[in-house]
């Protein structure tokens, strides 16, 4: 076999790609932590069902993007294409329903079949929240704010702005729906074929197409304000107050409705306008319906999940990880008694190697090719009097150190 690369729209994270996206995912893990959420891991295919029903028929990612097939059992699967639903699912399996609240952080791979482009593949990962159990809109207001004090430790804050909006309640999404439904009829000569069939599933979802001349009719629709009920109107005022309290900046965007059905009330994106189309790095919202839709009893929810390819295309550098000290043996003998000195100093924690061959020269050569800030330079005659020469590869500077000392001498 010749010329294998990876699966279109899949990516292997080599060197800086990788250290970017590790230090987005302990970054937000460490920073969940301190708002209490625990880690949970769920499998990363389900049965179908899962997402099917309860992520919303006319959504995009059902309707277009799912990896699904049946496997040799005959059972439908599908790669998960997003965090929350396995969550929702996990909590009514292990029966959990009843020890709520429960506040769950997650991170790993999720699957769309999607056009690949910067910022959009078709295997890409994610970091999320989900708070489960409290309905009222200091939860909502709350993670939010967790997300954007990931934001902040990543140092991509300043580079985001919070877009909020209210999908109000049930009632107020029915006349909303009505309101839509009157607007996009008398324009439907001009809208795409998926927003035809939107429009007699979920109206609301056309708010969300990504289609030119869908995004210019979408301009002039109505919006829901006028049709907020006081209880709705209230939970959005509440929670606005409450994001102030936070130290959380937002601004409003009327047209914000999130891709996936079984959204109800808040609704958000941090947005950036410094990846092109591929602007929402963070996007969630309060989804008190699907717990239930996974056969639990109606449990309110709030959460969000962020892109790491995205986060990590905002962030500067990653720190390079600690220069090694190299072990250098000169003969047999030595190579020996290096041995343990390696294993002294990974013990003490510090990154320490040793070519598997060559003579001084070599092994030095190697040394400065790995970026090595020490050599520890043992002959064979040093062995009995237990003396290493530690050279700093800096300085140039040498000096002679007990064997026993190196671990402390080189932390
Ligand atoms: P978009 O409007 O960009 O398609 P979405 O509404 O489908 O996004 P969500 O389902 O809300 O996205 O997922 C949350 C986040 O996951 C997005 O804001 C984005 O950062 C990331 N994301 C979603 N799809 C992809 C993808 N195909 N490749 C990379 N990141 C993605
Ligand atoms: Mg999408």
């Amino acid at each position: 076999m010749t010329d294998l690369q990876p699966a279109r729209g899949t990516h292997d994270l080599i060197g800086e790609d990788q250290r970017r996206f590790h230090r987005v995912v302990e970054t937000a893990r460490r920073v969940a932590a301190t708002y209490g959420f625990d880690e949970w891991m769920t499998p990363i295919f389900e049965d179908t069902r899962v997402f099917a029903r309860t992520l919303g028929e006319t959504s995009d990612v059902v309707m277009k993007e799912m990896y699904s097939f049946d496997d040799r059992g005959g059972d439908s699967v599908t790669l998960r294409p997003e965090g929350t639903a396995g969550v929702c699912r996990a909590l009514v399996s292990n029966g959990l329903t009843q020890s709520l609240p429960q506040k769950v952080f997650y991170a790993g791979p999720m699957f769309r079949y999607e056009r690949p482009q910067k910022g959009r593949y078709r295997q890409f990962h994610q970091i999320g929240t989900e708070l489960i159990g409290p309905a009222e809109p200091l939860a909502d207001a709350e993670v939010i704010a967790c997300g954007w004090n990931i934001l902040q430790a990543l140092g991509v804050a300043a580079d985001t702005v919070l877009e909020l909006n209210t999908l109000g309640d049930k009632d107020s999404r029915q006349a909303y729906r009505d309101a839509l439904v009157a607007y996009f009829t008398d324009h439907r000569a001009n809208l795409s074929d998926d927003s035809l069939t939107r429009l007699e599933r979920n109206p609301m979802r056309i708010l969300d197409s990504k289609d030119e001349s869908d995004r210019r009719i979408v301009a002039g629709a109505p919006t829901i304000a006028p049709y907020l009920t006081d209880a709705a109107r209230t939970f959005y005022d509440k929670l606005q107050e409450h994001l102030t309290r936070f130290q959380v900046p937002f601004r409003e965007n009327p047209r914000i409705v999130r891709g996936l059905d079984y959204y109800g009330h808040t609704a958000f994106e941090f947005v950036t306008s410094r990846l092109g189309a591929q602007g929402t790095v963070m996007a969630g919202g309060r989804y008190d319906g699907l717990v239930a839709e996974m056969g639990g009893p109606a449990t309110p929810a709030v959460g969000w999940a962020a892109g790491i390819e995205r986060l990590s295309m905002l962030m500067d550098q990653a720190p390079a990880p600690p220069a090694p000290v190299a072990v250098v043996p000169i003969g047999e003998a030595a190579e020996a008694a290096a041995i343990g000195i390696l294993q002294s100093l990974r013990a003490a924690g510090i990154r320490a190697e040793m070519a598997y061959r060559g003579n001084l020269r070599r092994r030095m050569e190697r040394a400065n090719r790995i970026g090595a800030r020490a050599a520890i330079i043992i002959g064979d005659d040093d062995i009995a009097a237990g003396l290493a020469q530690v050279k700093n590869l800096a300085s140039g500077t040498q000096e002679a150190i007990p064997f026993s000392d190196l671990p402390s001498r080189l932390t």
